[in-house]
């Protein structure tokens, strides 16, 4: 059997930086299902915020970030992102990250919404590209035992302590127990819940969903950003970069419409509330084929080209528009989980010897609305703490025996799926779980809506146990795996629509039109979801607030 002093699920930025942050001392073993460059990670474009300038601050960007989340982050969390990313920056700018720079040779900053700086490090619009390849340089160095291309099934736990994995070797088709005296989860988001998004299709919210059946809590689940630039038909992110540049968005009528909507902060306001905007524009018929328009016509070749070159690329290769001499058909679409598994900002769950860092994690650093540039920011500052936590975990404990139970368990449900002789195919219903999602827990949500979403949810997680799987081989099958990845998502799909029927105010990226305003009064606190035989059932915890007193929020 593998043994590790510290595990770490997923080897996107935050499972790199972690695993990068453990004494070398240390047995880290780190696990991925595609190989670590693959990892959604890599499609980051626009960039990562932090007050690196002297006129700038970290107050500042405390201050940004709480007004962003809409008053639901966790400040203590939050003051720990703005205090460290500064120094992180340099860091991985000595480690050899080759940000963009200003002509008097500084690295550049460009603005991104809801800041009140331009506050954000790129490196053009390859941001995620650069560094997740400047990281996994530094796992090699690290020589961490790399589990390319394993799927983990579940979370091994004896007497509430997380004590290593269940993993599939896709490549064997065997199914093992790696044993670790500290677990990190970061297996990133769930944006694949909902059928069109800018996440990569691996984006289905394993570790999540195996923190869940573990008895550990979701929160804030409800909260899934939609971005509001996605190309038309395909969902491609078109970064936030480009109206952070100078573009601008104008409906049918060639009105720049956001005049209405943020009189002020224009095209660089919030995403939930650009992405409101837009959906009203295209609800209202002041569409152009279901979507508004992105102009870039007037910055020029010179500047799309050398600060937003992929942009330039993925407009003319999947929507047939070159942005120098046209404006791109963009609307909204989910990009972001802001929930997560409960963690504090140690990364520790509340199962000891369980770490969560990055996406997956809920700290809560983005509360009910996450500024774009901070996600980056929080996959650097919290791994590398959660690798610093669980190694000095790691080396307080010993390990623990466990049974074979969780393994047999897994080897059950697999060999029961891989038995049947007939059924309904994976794929068509994890589509259908996709459009719901779409349909019913969107950008505007109501109660009628959402109780229609549930019962449809429920009546697919009924078919579940009807799975029939066409491939029966061992070596690479992705059906196998698109079929645990569907549990995952069914889980989270009902954990996203509980959470939101109950919230009956409007904050941030959710917004209900049948309670149109924010309500402190009720609901200045987080949801908890947990796994029952009866669905999530729903607990509440209060919000850390330690400087900066909720008030009206406008741009
Ligand atoms: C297109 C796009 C552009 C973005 N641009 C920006 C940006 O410019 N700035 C910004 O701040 N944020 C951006 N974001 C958000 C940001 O990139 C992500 O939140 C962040 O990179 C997530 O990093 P992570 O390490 O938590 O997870 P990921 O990078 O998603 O990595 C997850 C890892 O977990 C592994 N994994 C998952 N499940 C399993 C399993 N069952 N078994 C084994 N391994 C598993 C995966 O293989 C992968 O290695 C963007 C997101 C997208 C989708």
């Amino acid at each position: 059997m593998q043994s590790h002093d510290v595990l770490i699920v997923g080897a996107g930025l935050a499972g790199m930086r972690a695993a990068v942050a453990i004494p070398s001392h240390l047995n880290v073993g780190i696990i991925s299902k595609v190989h670590p460059v693959r990892s959604h990670s890599v499609a980051a474009e626009g960039g990562i915020n932090a007050a690196v300038k002297p006129e700038d601050s970290w107050e500042s960007h405390m201050y940004d970030t709480v007004k962003g989340s809409d008053w639901l982050g966790d400040q203590d969390g939050i003051e720990i992102l703005c205090r460290f990313a500064p120094d992180d920056i340099m860091e991985l700018e000595r480690m050899g990250a080759l940000f963009s720079r200003d002509p008097d040779g500084q690295i550049s900053q460009r603005n991104f919404g809801g800041l009140g700086f331009p506050r954000t490090c790129y490196v053009a619009d390859r941001t995620g590209h650069a560094l997740v390849h400047l990281l996994y340089e530094q796992l090699m160095k690290r020589a961490a035992h790399v589990y390319e291309e394993w799927y983990v099934t579940s979370l091994v736990v004896e007497d509430g302590h997380c004590c290593g994995v269940i993993a599939l070797n896709l490549f064997t088709g065997e199914l093992s127990v790696i044993r670790a005296k500290a677990v990190i989860l970061a297996t990133g988001g769930y944006g694949r819940v909902y059928l069109i998004s800018t996440n990569g299709l691996i984006n289905t919210g394993d570790g999540m969903s195996m923190a869940y059946r573990a008895g550990l809590p979701l929160q804030d689940m409800e909260f899934v950003q939609f971005h509001p630039t996605t190309l038309k038909d395909s969902g491609i992110l078109i970064t936030e970069g480009a109206r952070g540049e100078g573009g601008y968005l104008f409906n049918s009528r060639g009105e720049r419409f956001m005049e209405k909507y943020a009189p002020n902060a224009m095209e660089l306001a919030c995403r939930d509330v650009v992405s409101r905007a837009e959906y009203q524009e295209i609800m209202e018929g002041r569409d152009v084929d279901g979507c508004v328009m992105l102009d870039l016509r007037h910055l020029g070749k010179a500047k799309i080209m050398e600060r937003l070159p992929q942009i330039w690329e993925l407009s003319l290769t999947y929507a047939g528009v070159d942005p120098v001499e046209a404006p791109i058909p963009i609307r909204p679409g989910v990009h972001y989980s802001m929930g997560g598994i409960r963690t504090n900002t140690r990364c520790e769950t509340p199962m000891p010897g369980l770490y969560a860092a990055g996406e997956c994690a809920c700290i809560s650093i983005h509360g009910a609305n996450r500024l774009g540039g901070n996600a980056l920011m929080e996959t650097i500052v919290f791994g590398h703490r959660a690798g610093r936590y669980a190694a000095e975990y790691a080396e307080s404990i010993k390990q623990i025996d466990f049974s074979d139970r969780v393994l047999e368990q897994d080897r059950e449900r697999i060999a029961s799926l891989m038995s049947r002789k007939n059924g309904e195919r994976v794929v068509a219903l994890r589509k259908e779980v996709g459009v719901i999602m779409m349909e019913h827990f969107g950008i505007l949500r109501s109660r009628e809506r959402m109780e229609e979403g549930k019962q449809r949810l429920k009546e697919v997680r009924s078919r579940l146990g009807n799975i029939y799987l066409q491939d029966r081989g061992k070596v690479f099958n992705l059906e196998l795996i698109e079929a645990l990845q569907l549990d995952s998502i069914m889980d989270l799909a009902e954990v996203i629509a509980a959470g939101a029927c109950s919230r009956e105010e409007s904050r941030g990226a959710h917004s209900r039109t049948d309670f149109p305003d924010r309500n402190d009064q009720d609901w200045m606190k987080h949801t908890l979801a947990y796994q029952s035989d009866q669905g999530p059932r729903l607990d509440y915890t209060d919000v850390n607030i330690t400087r900066i007193p909720p008030t009206e929020r406008s741009y």
